[in-house]
């Protein structure tokens, strides 16, 4: 006998359980199909592991820098690797406890298995037994996420090539590592493993750490690993991999290095092998993520697509919003998703972003004028000795609209929500500027590089050309 759904939701990660909570919170009858654990990439190899292992690894960063905090630190402070794998794992195992509790609570009905689309509204679910169950749903919802690159023609025993998916749940660290990307994952893990003792090098064939951010948030931050002790190899390509004897690695500007383990740490490819998506004729991008419109519909109605695997945003904040997003449109609510999506970067210093980038502002000849305040000008970040770090924000020079904001240093990715929210309503940067934030705060960089874009800046020098205005209303 099948079962018939209002909506059935094809993965269980920060977009589909979202989803799944919302249709079902909604009054809708709901079915949520995963073929591994609950919580996807996000909980079980993604966000939540490595938070969990950056948190201990900062602590040992700053207890190592102690001095610099007038802390006299007597014999050794070790990492103890397993207990923190244990702390990780616990908190993986509670969460996923908590979403199998709210689909308990919600009457969202879970089946294991792999899903297949037969045709629209028809789901097979292919169970480890061998077992296959078919599901019928008005609506489908593909939440199916991505999976870490690899690159052909390297060696694929994880003991010396591996993905972030084996490096978040390694037994051992090895004494050198080398990351090949120095984008997000990679930075993240280049802070996390030094502390370690662990000797890094990144190899990034871009000219900058992080492509994807502004640009002077990456070279603040390969200022700090360059101090650090990191290596950083850029606007380079790994050219060939040897195993045996440790990993050798040849680049392709001539340099040899030594490593024991490699980390690739190249994007992300998205979800689709076994969908049955070619069956039912929906095309997919040229990278293989399923296009969506504004309104998450894939090109057959009554298919939805969210999260990474639609390859519009890959963060778990993005798929849980376009999650509500594409429930609500499918049950009736409709509206275009246009909301702007921060993101953060748990590197120490953080870095917190959104909006346009400088260069994204320039590609499209927006006038803009550019604020910024450097971090270390803060009182709160002079007593707490956390001067690395920089504001900037982005400016549209003849409507005075807030078109980004970046940040690096302490608390970033907590602060940049000052700006996120405003830009999310739409704010001014005389608006953002008007704010009272708390002192002394490190949040305050944001209301004062506001106040730069405005020539206004009273913790800087005065600007020699800009005439301050008068505020109004
Ligand atoms: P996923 O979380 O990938 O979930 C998809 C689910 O679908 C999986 O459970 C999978 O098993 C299931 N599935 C796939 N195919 C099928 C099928 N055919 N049938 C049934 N089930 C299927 N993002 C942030 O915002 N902040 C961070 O700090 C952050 N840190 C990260 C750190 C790392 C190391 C990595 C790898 C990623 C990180 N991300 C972070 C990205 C974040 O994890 C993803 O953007 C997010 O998980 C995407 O959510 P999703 O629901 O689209 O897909
Ligand atoms: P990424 O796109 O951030 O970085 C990949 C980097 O690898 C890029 O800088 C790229 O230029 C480089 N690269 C690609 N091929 C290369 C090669 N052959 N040699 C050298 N460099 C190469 O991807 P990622 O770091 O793998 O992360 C995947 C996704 O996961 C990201 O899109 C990100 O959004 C998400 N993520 C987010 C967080 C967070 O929000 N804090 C943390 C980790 C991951």
């Amino acid at each position: 006998m099948s079962e018939h759904f209002q909506i059935v939701v094809i993965g269980a990660g920060p977009g589909g359980y979202i989803a799944a909570l919302k249709a079902a919170q909604m009054g809708a009858k709901v079915a949520v199909i995963e073929k591994s654990h609950l919580g996807g990439t996000c909980l079980n190899w993604g966000c939540i592991p490595s938070k969990a292992l950056l948190s201990s690894s900062e602590l040992l960063h700053q207890v190592q820098n102690g001095s610099k905090w007038g802390l006299k630190v007597q014999g050794d402070v070790t990492a103890d690797w397993s207990a923190i794998q244990k702390h990780k794992d616990k908190v993986i195992r509670q969460l996923r406890g908590g979403i199998a509790n709210f689909f308990k609570l919600r009457r969202v009905q879970v089946f294991n298995g792999s899903a297949t689309i037969e045709a629209p509204g028809k789901v097979a679910v292919h169970g480890e037994d061998g077992g296959v169950r078919t599901i019928h749903g008005d609506h489908v919802i593909i939440a199916t996420g991505s999976s870490p690159s690899r690159i052909a023609g390297w060696p694929d025993d994880p003991a010396w090539v591996c993905t972030s998916d084996e490096a978040v749940h390694w037994k051992n660290l090895p004494g050198k590592l080398l990351i090949v990307g120095g984008g997000v994952i990679g930075c993240e893990f280049a802070c996390m493993m030094r502390p370690l003792g662990v000797e890094v090098t990144i190899v990034e064939m871009m000219p900058t750490l992080l492509p994807g951010l502004d640009e002077d948030m990456a070279a603040e931050l390969a200022k700090v690993f360059k101090a650090r002790g990191i290596g950083m190899h850029l606007n380079v390509k790994v050219e060939d991999v040897q195993v045996g004897d440790g990993v050798k690695v040849r680049l392709n500007d001539g340099t040899n290095l030594d490593t024991d383990r490699i980390l690739v740490a190249t994007g992300r490819q998205p979800n689709t092998a076994g969908l049955g998506l070619e069956k039912l004729g929906l095309e997919l991008s040229r990278r293989g993520f399923v296009p969506v419109d504004d309104h998450l519909r894939t090109g057959i109605a009554g298919i939805w697509a969210i999260g990474d695997v639609n390859g519009q945003c890959l963060l778990a904040h993005a798929a849980s919003a376009h999650g509500v997003a594409a429930v609500e449109n499918a049950l009736g609510h409709t509206r275009p998703f246009t909301r702007p999506i921060p993101s953060a970067v748990y590197t120490f210093p953080e870095i917190g972003s959104v909006g346009l980038t400088e260069r994204e502002a320039r590609d499209q000849k927006l006038p803009i004028s550019i604020g910024r305040f450097p971090v270390g000008y803060l009182g709160k970040a002079m007593a707490s000795r956390h001067t690395d770090g920089m504001v900037k924000i982005i400016r549209h020079r003849e409507t005075d609209a807030l078109l980004g904001a970046h940040m690096i240093g302490a608390h970033a990715t907590e602060c940049i929500a000052a700006a996120a929210n405003l830009l999310h309503t739409g704010a001014t940067v005389e608006e953002l500027a008007e704010c009272v934030f708390a002192h002394p705060t490190i949040s305050e960089a944001i209301k004062e590089a506001a106040e730069d874009a405005l020539g206004m800046g009273l913790h800087l020098p005065p600007r020699k050309v800009i005439t301050a205005p008068v505020l109004t209303g």
